[in-house]
């Protein structure tokens, strides 16, 4: 995949493999590329342990890579040191899957918005007392909740809480770690609308890591589809949804539940069988072949690579 243009985050052949001992070495992230456009949202979706987490983390410094290269505005960020490293980590932030065990018990919610504050000296005083009423509004909060603590909250509102504090440093590129998998159904619209709000308001780019493909179509300019750490299609969220090509997409999207029930008893699931392989001793050749019903010969011996297939749409399958 060949990028021609600069973009607001580019990564290039990433790798991220975990030592996990006797001599093995677990392939999180084997060989990706994507490219984050200023202002955009990228879903990245697939099963959980598809390396998507540790993709995220590596886009925001939490991870070294093993290889490859995270560009971010031009720049290699894991290789900025002192203020350029500081800034970066203003520029970049990162909202989590479980908002309750991300955010201090201990600490309110004064203290859990302002760290970041502080941190960066960005406001003081009044100004920083302004600021955090001002985020708590943001995010559909009031004043009156800022000396509270975290379990005093719901699951929605702790997640809100987790949104203001990553918009505290006043980041462009936020990181969304499956930010909707802990909550109710019913709140998760209303976060993930919240979330397209700020990004209109706030010019905020998203990568927004979800394992339910109905909420990722919702948010995503274009979806990357994920499995054992690689990335297998990627393409505009319209397309990705109406014409997918990758055997494992069709089978996300098939899964996806209608609202209409006559067209849900009617419609044809293409089933996922069998077990993701290991990620410590992934299979030659394709790595979906165990589990894909079009599997031909050089399937078994040839890996394939994500090839564009026209306009922005890429898919790494042998059929096409
Ligand atoms: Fe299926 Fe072969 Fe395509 Fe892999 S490369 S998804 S095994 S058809």
């Amino acid at each position: 995949m060949v990028f021609e243009y600069n973009y607001l985050l580019e990564v290039k052949n990433l790798k991220k493999y975990f030592d996990v001992g006797y001599g093995q070495m677990l392939k999180a992230i084997d060989n990706v590329n994507f490219f984050i456009r200023e202002g955009e949202t990228l879903g990245l979706v697939g099963e959980s342990g598809c390396g998507k987490s540790t993709t995220g983390r590596v886009l925001v410094r939490l991870y070294e890579p093993t290889a490859g290269e995270v560009l971010f505005e031009g720049e290699n960020v894991h290789q900025l040191k002192g203020r350029a490293a500081r800034e970066f980590c203003k520029k970049a932030q990162m909202i989590f899957q479980d908002p309750y065990a991300s955010l201090d018990p201990r600490m309110t919610v004064r203290d859990i918005i302002g760290e970041g504050i502080d941190i960066h000296n960005l406001y003081k005083g009044k100004e920083r007392t302004h600021r955090i009423y001002e985020l708590l509004n943001i995010v559909g909060l009031n004043k009156e909740h800022a000396d509270r603590y975290p379990h005093e909250f719901s699951g929605g509102q702790r997640q809100r809480i987790g949104i203001a504090r990553a918009l505290a440093i006043e980041p462009k590129f936020i990181v969304c770690d499956e930010p909707i998998s802990a909550l109710d159904v019913s709140i998760q619209a209303q976060i993930v609308n919240l979330l397209i709000k700020l990004q209109q308001e706030l010019k905020l780019t998203y990568l927004f890591i979800a394992h339910d493909l109905r909420m990722v179509k919702h948010i995503s300019d274009r979806v990357a589809v994920m499995y054992l750490g690689n990335i297998v299609e990627l393409a505009e969220s319209i397309e990705l949804y109406e014409h997918p090509l990758h055997p494992y997409t069709k089978a996300l999207i098939s899964a996806i539940p209608i609202a209409d029930p006559k067209l849900e008893r009617s419609r044809q699931r293409l089933l996922l069988e069998g077990d993701v392989p290991s990620p410590i001793n992934p299979p030659q050749g394709c790595l979906f072949k165990k589990r894909c019903g079009f599997a031909k010969p050089i399937c078994e011996e040839v890996k394939p690579e994500l090839k564009n297939s026209g306009g922005e749409h890429f898919v790494a399958c042998h059929l096409y």
